[in-house]
């Protein structure tokens, strides 16, 4: 089967999520990558490491900015040329805008959320959870070529130290696509990696008791070079940024370690971080239902627990 698969960038740098969805391509069968946009080219060649045998690249300057109807055009030209049987993307707000469009272009079907996918004979099958996460489901396309956008986190990249060699391509682009323009782009300002890279999480709840709980949990996240997640009781109650939410209406993350501190394990948070590797959870009740799911669980009260282990993991150097 042959993947073409979107690899979004930012920062001069592929994406991590993009580089995971490449990955399992590559493991599945011929996989090529396509980057858009300001320095495509001079990134492109770095996919291969990642096991794309064939990177696309577009400069055009109508794919400078991070702006989703230019890209459906040059998927669609590529999908067009190439024939590609799957396009696979890696869940991002850009992506899914990308997906949805490419699918409504192509008249193809979108499966969205998968957290895996295999090969069956020459069917995809994508898995989905599904009813809040409590069921998986297999899911497939009637018809070619079949789009799919997979869960942030789902795939690990895998270094394969493969060489791709690198097209450049000139997208066909509609009047229609290239009428709205990018008026301004904030960067928000941050310090460690983001949620969705990072290694190690620290995440707080309504058990920090204040707004300022967090200053803690960024201390313990500095020390041990990961980033601080939040729940939506906390980010609602606009303690702490919407983009660090962890959860079924937040972001779904699989870091290795993923330390909760004052959450209690509601299904709704549970869905975004049971993909963890190991979690310790801090919880003052002994019947939270967090304990029934961490690795580790620490009854006591986080106001002593995590300065104490920020200290111990500082010392450890
Ligand atoms: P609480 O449930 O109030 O838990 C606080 C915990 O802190 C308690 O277990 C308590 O024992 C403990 N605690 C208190 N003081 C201390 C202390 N000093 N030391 C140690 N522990 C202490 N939630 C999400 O997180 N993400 C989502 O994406 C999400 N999506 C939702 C979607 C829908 C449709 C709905 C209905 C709900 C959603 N929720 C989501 C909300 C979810 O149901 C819970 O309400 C929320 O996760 C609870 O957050 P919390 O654990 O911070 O707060």
């Amino acid at each position: 089967m042959r993947f073409l698969v979107f690899l979004e960038h930012n920062g001069g740098a592929l994406e991590k999520g993009a580089l995971g969805v490449l990955s399992k391509a590559a493991a599945l069968g011929e996989a090529h990558g396509v980057v858009l946009g300001d320095g495509a080219t001079a990134l492109a060649s770095g996919a291969g490491a990642y096991g794309a045998s064939k990177v696309y690249a577009s400069d055009a300057p109508e794919l400078a900015s991070p702006l989703p109807q230019p890209r459906v055009d040059a998927l669609a030209t590529l999908v067009e040329e190439t024939g590609a049987d799957a396009v696979l993307f890696g869940a991002s707000v850009l992506a899914s805008d990308v997906a949805s469009g490419l699918a409504a272009r192509l008249g193809a079907g979108l499966n969205w959320d998968l957290t895996d996918l295999s090969v069956d004979g020459d069917e995809l099958v994508g898995t989905r959870p599904a009813l809040g996460d409590t069921v998986v489901v297999d899911v497939g396309w009637t018809d070619g070529p079949r789009l799919a956008l997979v869960r942030a986190g789902a795939f690990d990249p895998v270094e394969s130290g493969g060489n791709a060699d690198v097209e450049s391509f000139e997208p066909t682009f509609s009047d229609f696509s290239t009428l709205a323009t990018l008026v301004e782009q904030t960067q928000e300002e941050s310090s460690g990696p983001s949620i969705e890279d990072a290694d190690i999480i620290v995440a707080g709840g309504r058990g920090l008791g204040t707004p300022e709980g967090f200053t803690m949990l960024e201390e313990l996240a500095a020390a041990l070079g990961g980033a601080v997640g939040a729940t939506r009781a906390v980010v609602d109650a606009g303690w702490y940024p919407y983009s660090t939410q962890v959860g079924q209406t937040g972001k779904s993350v699989a870091p290795k370690l993923y330390i909760a501190c004052g959450i209690s394990g509601a299904i709704q948070h549970k869905v975004g971080m049971q993909g963890s590797g190991t979690i310790v959870a801090i919880n003052k009740d002994p019947n939270a239902p967090i304990f029934d799911f961490c690795d580790i669980g620490v009854v006591g009260d986080l106001h002593q627990i995590v300065p104490k282990l920020t200290e111990l993991v500082r010392a450890r150097g």
